[in-house]
């Protein structure tokens, strides 16, 4: 668990992740009206806004394929504490990333290792390079 300071209300909440940037009642305030806001906008035909920026897209890829493999038994759940943390000796509690295009690439940390690690690696948009014309 992190502490963090909810952007919305100011108060300091556990969180169990760094990325969290509100506290669990007000992500839920404002999800119920991103929801509300999206069916709104669909009513009026406006296509739906891009919520996400490029790097949450790549982190929410990952998380969820890291889901789906722990609902699948592929990789290990991480819940029963009985995993050790691959940097030290404390139990793990969660999948570092190092590369999201890798999104099952993962080690099992516990949140002080997975801190220090810093954040993983989020892959580029494709650039069309200009085609070389043949010599
Ligand atoms: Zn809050
Ligand atoms: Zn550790």
């Amino acid at each position: 668990m992190v502490t963090i300071t909810c952007a919305d209300c100011g108060q300091q909440r556990e969180r169990c992740s760094r990325q969290a940037k509100r506290c669990l009642p007000c992500c839920d305030k404002r999800q119920r009206m991103q929801t509300k806001q999206s069916i709104a906008r669909r009513k009026a035909g406006i296509p739906p806004r891009q919520l996400m920026t490029h790097d949450q897209r790549w982190q929410s890829f990952a998380m969820r394929a890291v889901m789906f493999a722990k609902s699948v038994g592929a990789l290990p759940d991480l819940d029963k504490g009985n995993i050790e943390c691959v940097d030290c000796d404390a139990a793990a509690e969660c999948y570092d990333h190092r590369d999201y295009a890798r999104p099952l690439d993962v080690s099992p940390v516990c949140m002080g290792c997975n801190a220090r690690r810093g954040s993983a690696c989020i892959p580029e948009p494709y650039i069309e390079q200009p085609k070389r014309k043949a010599a």
